[in-house]
């Protein structure tokens, strides 16, 4: 597999744990997502440690800031060799733009731009403390609606709004899809969850996995399983 649509959470709290989960999978596996947590912890050595071992690195720190800012950071982030990286659309046009030229503008290879619409973790009620009213799924839609219109490559969206983002966005823009539960594992603290296959077939491009993967007695198995239901899906389409 050339394409791996698996990007596998790292959530961990150390670099040591992390690469010795990557030592026992491969690049053609999957992708690897480092978020808040582990950056924190690790930084940017480990992110290229994870690169010059072959591995495409979602760095999932979803930038907020002032356009200024966040261009600077986004065009650090591509400078690092990330293959994907994400930004908050709440942060508005100005921002998002910033966002992309700093991107297009980096040399090398252009990583991913992708847009945190609204946190799932976001009720109704959540947005009305924060002075957005309406429910979650119109502000999605609108929120995604932005990111594209800004020159952004996608969205982060649960699966259930990958259907709804398809249409809407049409065949190239990129969405990206966590809340994955394989039939058989836990729920752990995931509410709305739907498996590989489900996910693939309403639309979702890439799949961010975590402890279905991490937590499993047997990663590689995990991985293996998932990717081969996913395969299904592709070689039916
Ligand atoms: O372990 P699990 O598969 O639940 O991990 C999912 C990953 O996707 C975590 O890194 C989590 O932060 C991230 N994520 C999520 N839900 C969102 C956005 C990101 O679970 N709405």
């Amino acid at each position: 597999m050339s394409d791996p649509r698996v990007i596998v959470a790292l959530d961990f709290a150390s670099a040591q744990q992390a690469l010795a989960f990557a030592a026992r999978v491969t690049p053609q596996s999957c992708r690897l997502k480092v978020g808040k947590e582990l950056f924190t912890a690790a930084g940017p050595a480990l992110v290229e440690t994870l690169t010059q071992n072959g591995f495409d690195i979602f760095l999932d720190l979803k930038f907020h800031d002032i356009p200024n800012t966040v261009a600077g950071a986004c065009k650090a982030a591509a400078q690092l060799g990330v293959w994907m990286l994400n930004v908050h659309v709440l942060g508005g046009r100005a921002m998002l733009e910033a966002a992309r030229d700093a991107v297009a503008g980096s040399g090398g290879r252009r990583p991913q731009l992708i847009g945190v619409t609204l946190l799932t973790s976001m009720s109704a009620d959540d947005m009305r403390d924060v002075g957005m009213e309406g429910a979650p799924a119109a502000a999605v839609l609108r929120l995604a609606r932005l990111a594209q219109s800004s020159g952004l490559d996608g969205v982060v969206c649960s699966a259930q709004e990958a259907a709804l983002l398809r249409r809407e966005g049409g065949p190239e823009f990129c969405l990206v899809t966590p809340g994955i539960r394989p039939t058989q594992s836990a729920r752990d603290d995931q509410q709305r969850v739907m498996t590989p296959a489900e996910a693939v077939a309403a639309g979702a491009d890439y799949l961010v996995i975590g402890r279905p993967v991490t937590q499993a007695p047997d990663p590689v198995a995990a991985l293996g399983a998932i990717n081969r239901e996913i395969a299904g899906v592709d070689q039916g389409a």
